[in-house]
């Protein structure tokens, strides 16, 4: 195919071989839908514990996906077989510069030494940040870096890979990657691939927008404004095979957008697993996410003794102490209104998406978010802050269900979400009006089909 590139994937998780969030959701899928365009992809990461590929040896495993697409496992036992993959639930671990430094540059052997002359060099978030500045040192040397370009895709900007200054020589870079690492004293690594890259992009407009302001820009506006003309904003999509209510083996009953009355048997078994309420007129509101700051959980705390009055509410994820804390004083209040699971569990977050009403996403920031895009896909009702990626893809209901796909509220606090969600209570005691939105909902397309278009087209303009 005349138009078709080689294109080398970097990401320090990739989904179904290691997650903690969406960022694995999407170097899961995007490289496949850009190997169905006819590209050549090789995506790089770590060998973490308990991953097997087809083939393996001392520095590296692979697995081919398909004709177009591979996974290369970079090894190093000591610093990727262990039990988490960035931070013990004590704080980070102390060597995260030596481990990602380490995939970065083990991949640029693995294609210098297998002859992937790629076009495009594409770096996701800090951990492979380095990406940019690397190729920009090698490319000195070694004319089988010369003509390639470099893209950097920020999925949250709260991360930004800061490390000691002096750790700048044990890098092996270039002495002028110093300047561009350096911030306030520190090596920041998502600033050296900002001003380092080709091209950079955020996955939503509206985040592209938001983190060149002060109230979004992590200390980063002012470079973001720099580099203004090559930054770019493309929503993400989800994977609809991975993500798919008719198929999933993990949920209690498989339903579609035409037979979506079967959808509450979903929501009838959960209720029973977990041992909630059984209130008839009851929503079940669903909440998987990270317990932090950033996913606004402090706010659906306070608004939480209202909601239970006449609903249940399921939350699975884990995060801050002071969240787990306040949680479970609710839950010892409310009993079994409400459960709460501590956990990171991929099938139980698909029980919880087939079984909600309502998807609550009161994130104070969120880049893209794809947990809205799969509630659309499993017909439960997005309830959000209007932000980031969640303006661009969450649309406001009306009162009588025409337009719209789920509930959005302007100004972050208590009660603005607790009107937000009276209008979700409202609706729903409309059931036709309800499920007429609910199948709008799951009849739209996220899928990465046309942001892989984006991603295409971004390239070309690259090359
Ligand atoms: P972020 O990447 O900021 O955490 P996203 O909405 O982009 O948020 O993606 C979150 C992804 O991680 C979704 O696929 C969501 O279902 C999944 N996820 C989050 N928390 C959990 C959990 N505790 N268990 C299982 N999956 C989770």
């Amino acid at each position: 195919m005349e138009d078709m590139m080689k294109i080398a994937y970097f990401s320090s998780e990739v989904y179904p071989y290691a997650k903690t969030g969406g960022l694995a959701d999407v170097a899961g899928a995007l490289p496949l839908a850009l190997g169905k365009m006819g590209h050549e992809v090789k995506v790089f990461m770590p060998l973490y514990r308990n991953i097997e590929p087809q083939e393996l040896n001392d520095a590296w495993g692979r697995t081919k996906i398909n004709d177009n697409v591979e996974i290369i496992f970079i090894r190093h036992d000591l610093f990727y077989n262990r039990e988490y993959l960035y931070n013990m639930p004590n704080g980070d671990y102390a060597d995260n510069l030596l481990r990602f430094s380490f995939l970065c540059k083990a991949s640029f052997d693995w294609i210098r030494r297998n002859g992937f002359k790629a076009d495009i060099f594409h770096a996701n978030d800090w951990q492979t940040a380095m990406v940019p500045l690397l190729l920009r040192t090698k490319a000195r040397h070694d004319d089988f870096f010369a003509n390639a370009k470099t893209l950097f895709t920020i999925h949250n900007l709260a991360f930004q890979g800061c490390f000691d200054l002096h750790k700048f020589e044990s890098l092996a870079l270039a002495p002028d990657c110093e300047g561009i690492l350096e911030m306030n004293g520190c090596l920041n690594f998502v600033k050296g691939a900002l001003l380092a890259s080709d091209a950079v992009n955020t996955v939503s407009s509206a985040y592209a927008d938001e983190i060149r302001t002060y109230d979004y820009g992590s200390n980063l506006q002012y470079i973001l404004q720099l580099v203004s003309p090559k930054l770019n904003g493309i929503v993400n999509g989800i994977d609809y095979d991975v993500w798919n209510p008719s198929t999933d083996e993990s949920i209690y009953q498989n339903y579609s957008k035409t037979k979506v009355e079967d959808k509450v048997n979903n929501k009838k078994a959960l209720i029973k697993e977990l041992g909630l309420k059984n209130r008839r007129a009851g929503m079940l509101v669903g909440m998987v996410t990270r317990l932090t700051q950033q996913k606004g959980i402090d706010i659906f705390i306070q608004a939480l003794p209202e909601i239970l009055k006449r609903h249940n509410v399921v939350i699975l994820g884990s995060g801050e102490g002071q969240f787990h804390e306040a949680l479970a004083k609710l839950k010892e209040e409310h009993g079994n209104a409400i459960e709460i699971i501590h956990e990171y569990n991929d099938e139980l977050s698909r029980k919880i998406y087939a079984a909600s009403d309502l998807f609550c996403m009161p994130s104070r920031f969120e880049p893209c978010g794809l947990s809205q895009m799969i509630s659309f896909r499993y017909g439960a009702l997005p309830l959000v802050f209007s932000n980031g990626g969640l303006k661009e893809t969450v649309k406001d209901c009306k009162a009588d269900g025409s337009k719209g796909n789920g509930f959005v509220f302007e100004t972050l606090n208590k009660d603005e979400l607790l009107s937000c969600f009276k209008r979700a209570e409202d609706l729903y005691k409309k059931p036709k009006e309800w499920f007429s939105v609910v199948k709008r909902a799951m009849g739209a397309d996220f899928s990465w089909k046309k942001a892989a278009k984006n991603y295409d087209k971004l390239y070309k303009s690259m090359v």
